[in-house]
């Protein structure tokens, strides 16, 4: 069995005092090993941490204990090992940096359930499915048929939408890692005048956990330590990229390890170590390069 586990939560709510919550927040974390990502701001909270099993139980507990976080939900994934190195707590102007301040989480896409999704994709449907998330997330794992716009940073959504505005009358799907992102990209997207917009309930994570081997096509991009999850078993669905060095199919992808230049590309494991995490001899050569290998 494995002894420890990921979390990853949200919830957009009205946060009154941020500041004392990271305080408390960190100091809970570091005395009991959590370690990850955390962001508060006034408008809610956003993060995901690793722990052993234990921690993670008193972690959801603690959370829980806040009267506004009492209802939040937790997406559980269990490890090998912790997923992060440190514990960050940060207080943030928003959970998630998005240009999108003038947009009311109130006008948000209609909830689609997994099991809905699925629905939609068995019965034949006409809808459109976009991924709000970055190209270089999409480029690894996307849902079947999706429009994946070509965006570096979640900040660049309202630009990707000029391109969406062809699909303005049909039925639009929008999703996510985890759902943080598409409750203001799908608001956004109501408030473009867009006439029937879903959000995924839940967003990837969700999904591929309840239907794996279904529609989810490729691996599962997050931002931790294991970079890549794969939740299909069937060949034909675990990879949808190939290795940039060998083209072998593979969803594991690594961050060019000379600092100067930080590309995001397509690796497997063994082109990886051959290559010194490095995308070109001249990156390998550079005198900026991060010196612990991970992942
Ligand atoms: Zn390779
Ligand atoms: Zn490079």
């Amino acid at each position: 069995m494995k002894e420890y586990s990921v979390l990853l939560f949200y919830k957009y709510v009205d946060v009154e005092n941020p500041e004392q919550f990271m305080t408390d927040h960190l100091e809970w974390c570091s005395a009991n090993d959590i370690r990850g990502r955390v962001f508060i701001a006034c408008e809610g909270i956003n993060g995901t941490v690793s722990g052993r099993l234990e921690s993670i139980s008193r972690y959801k507990l603690n959370l829980k204990a806040y009267p506004e976080f009492e209802d939040i939900i937790f997406k559980e994934d269990e490890a090998e090992e912790h997923a992060f190195e440190r514990i960050h707590v940060r207080v943030k102007k928003e959970i998630v940096n998005s240009s999108l301040s003038g947009t009311s989480l109130k006008n948000g896409g209609k909830r689609l359930s997994p099991e809905q999704l699925l629905e939609f994709y068995e019965s034949g449907k006409d809808f459109i499915i976009v991924d709000a998330r970055n190209w270089y997330e999409s480029k690894i794992g996307h849902f079947k048929n999706a429009v994946t716009p070509p965006m570096k940073n979640f900040r660049e959504w309202k630009n990707m939408v000029n391109g969406l505005k062809k699909y303005k009358d049909k039925t639009i799907v929008t999703y996510c890692t985890g759902g943080v992102r598409c409750e203001k990209a799908s608001a956004y997207l109501v408030e473009q005048g867009f006439k029937d917009v879903y959000q995924l309930d839940g967003g990837i994570v969700t999904y591929t956990k309840k239907f794996p081997d279904t529609y989810w096509e490729g691996g599962v991009f997050v931002f931790d330590e294991r970079r890549v999850v794969d939740p299909n078993t069937e060949q034909k669905l675990k990879y949808i990229s190939n290795c940039y060095f060998c083209g072998e199919p593979t969803s594991y992808y690594i961050n060019c390890h000379n600092q100067d230049c930080d590309k995001i590309i397509v690796s497997c494991h063994k082109c990886k170590v051959e290559n010194e995490y490095c995308c070109s001899d001249a990156c390998r050569k550079s005198g900026n390069k991060r010196d612990r290998y991970y992942g």
